[in-house]
């Protein structure tokens, strides 16, 4: 009797394990808060998205992102249905999670997302689409497959506003078509910025139309070096407010890059007068040259500032983002230091060296934005010779360790993208998954209480390396996943060992999407 008793109790606590037990969710970044709870939701063809009218936009997305592979419709009602619907509604009750945050409560009936904002349905609308078998991002009918969402409580929000990839479309010029695809993947992973790096030493990729030839003749590598043409080019105006757009409905912001004073030798390829000595130069591939040329834009020559004022004129109404990023890094001053116009601005302006010119440089570009409503980041130098107050700042130079205090001391914004943990450049030895997802942002820039200070974290590519679309995939993938839970969940919600499961799962998603991805060992 005995041994049938404990066999009754093993089988009781075996049957209650199972049915408590949480089945692995594949959900990265992972949310806030996810209770497991009993059944499942399955979407048929007689299923129904109910939306209030100011939300038809959003259930039209829902549909666009699952009815290919579905193979038939989900009708869109605007009347409240009770029964077998996914139904999308904004609710202010729910302040705390902000325009970001969302609720998904999943029942064998029903499906009710809820948010503040679109931005938030739209990221519950990537929740349930990783909630579903992977086989839902084909772009062809899928059969045989029952498209069951597991029914649970989740109630999630970012624990960062800035989450961010950059690349570097200078050295290398990156398709419209690519940047359209790292976009699809980054909303799935709930990424929402996209800096885009326009203008290097390695050529000028956005149209200007005051200025023709900065497409015309900087945007192209010197005929001598023969560089591939793919690997050359620019940005129309049109292509750029198509990335805009397209970005725009993934809920991610273009943030546009001109560099400046420095990284700006391609520019003297067609306007030489610019730079301090006058040369004209020769738009060379990153490994055929100085990766930091001496040749920098002359700050004591008004036409200078001229020429980027109009530039910029064109960039604020082109891109819809509060920020313009202009650079400001690497920045070498010898031809400062020689040239007369520039010791006598230094005069004028009654600045100490050339560093406080750099600084008088950024400040006046910063006033010219300001009045234009937008915003000035540049990369971490613009600290030296003195910072705005408004400026904010992006880390990269994780070896100058006092940056983040001094920044935040002073009162501006940072954003983390330190080359020890956010450099995709970077080869996996170097900067392995694991060291990506276990980089936290508020404890290399210093301690908790200040991390309201901290916008978020980026991912930097740099393209004089790897150059070929598949490279930059292998470059970027996994690593930008991890970066991605880094940048939305909370700290205390991450764990590498539970994080590689999922991710193994969510490879199979990027097999789908054709994304490349480097394989570690
Ligand atoms: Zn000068």
């Amino acid at each position: 009797m005995k041994t049938r008793h404990l066999l009754l109790l093993v089988l009781f606590i075996v049957s209650f394990q199972l049915l408590t037990a949480q089945p692995n969710i594949n959900l990265i970044p992972k949310p806030l808060s996810l209770e497991r709870t009993k059944g499942v939701f399955k979407i048929t063809s007689s299923t129904m998205i109910s939306v209030s009218k100011n939300l038809n936009n959003k259930a039209k997305q829902l549909k666009n992102f699952l009815e290919p592979a579905l193979g038939f419709e989900l009708p869109v009602t605007n009347k409240l249905t009770q029964r077998n619907c996914i139904e999308l509604k904004l609710e202010p009750s729910t302040k705390e999670s902000g325009k970001e945050g969302y609720q998904l409560d999943i029942k064998p009936d029903k499906v009710v997302l809820t948010a503040n904002d679109e931005k938030g349905i739209f990221w519950g609308i990537q929740t349930i689409r990783q909630l579903l078998p992977s086989q839902i991002l084909r772009g062809a009918v899928v059969k045989d497959i029952s498209w069951e969402l597991p029914c649970m409580l989740i109630s999630d929000k970012p624990r960062f506003k800035w989450r961010g990839l950059m690349l570097d479309c200078s050295r290398t010029f990156i398709s419209k078509e690519q940047i359209k695809r790292y976009l699809e993947v980054m909303s799935y992973f709930k990424m929402n910025v996209l800096h885009l790096h326009l203008t290097d030493d390695q050529g000028w990729r956005l149209e200007i139309l005051k200025y023709p030839e900065l497409t015309g003749i900087c945007s192209k590598f010197h005929e001598s070096f023969k560089e591939p043409s793919e690997f050359q080019g620019y940005y129309s105006q049109d292509d750029m407010r198509e990335i805009i757009e397209f970005a725009g409905q993934r809920n991610i912001e273009i943030i546009p890059e001109l560099e400046m004073p420095g990284h700006s030798s391609e520019i003297f390829a067609a306007f030489p007068t610019l730079s301090c000595k006058g040369d004209t130069s020769k738009i060379h591939p990153f490994f055929k040259g100085p990766s930091v040329h001496n040749e920098i834009l002359c700050a004591g020559n008004e036409a200078n500032f001229r020429f980027i004022e109009n530039i910029l004129d064109e960039v604020v109404t082109l891109f819809p983002s509060p920020y313009v990023h202009i650079g400001g890094d690497e920045a070498p001053k010898k031809h400062w230091k020689e040239c007369p116009k520039c010791q006598n601005r230094i005069k004028e302006e009654g600045l100490k060296d050339e560093n406080e010119l750099q600084s008088w440089f950024v400040k006046r570009i910063e006033k010219y934005l300001n009045t234009k409503g937008k915003k000035l980041i540049g990369w971490d130098e613009i600290t030296e010779g003195g910072l705005s107050s408004s400026a904010t700042v992006m880390y990269w130079r994780g070896w100058v360790k006092d940056v983040p205090e001094k920044v935040a001391g002073l009162g501006n914004n940072l954003i983390m993208t330190p080359t020890s943990s956010c450099y995709f450049d970077y080869n996996y030895e170097t900067t392995s998954t694991e060291k990506v997802y276990s980089f936290n942002p508020v404890a290399v820039a210093f301690g908790a209480e200040k991390s309201e200070k901290i916008l978020g974290v980026q991912a930097n590519f740099w393209s004089h390396i790897d150059r070929t679309s598949s490279a930059i995939d292998k470059q970027l993938f996994p690593r930008l996943i991890a970066l991605s839970e880094t940048a939305w969940s909370s700290n205390d919600n991450k764990d590498w060992n539970e994080f590689k499961i999922r991710l193994k799962t969510i490879k199979k998603s990027l097999d789908i999407i054709g994304i490349y991805y480097f394989n570690e060992q």
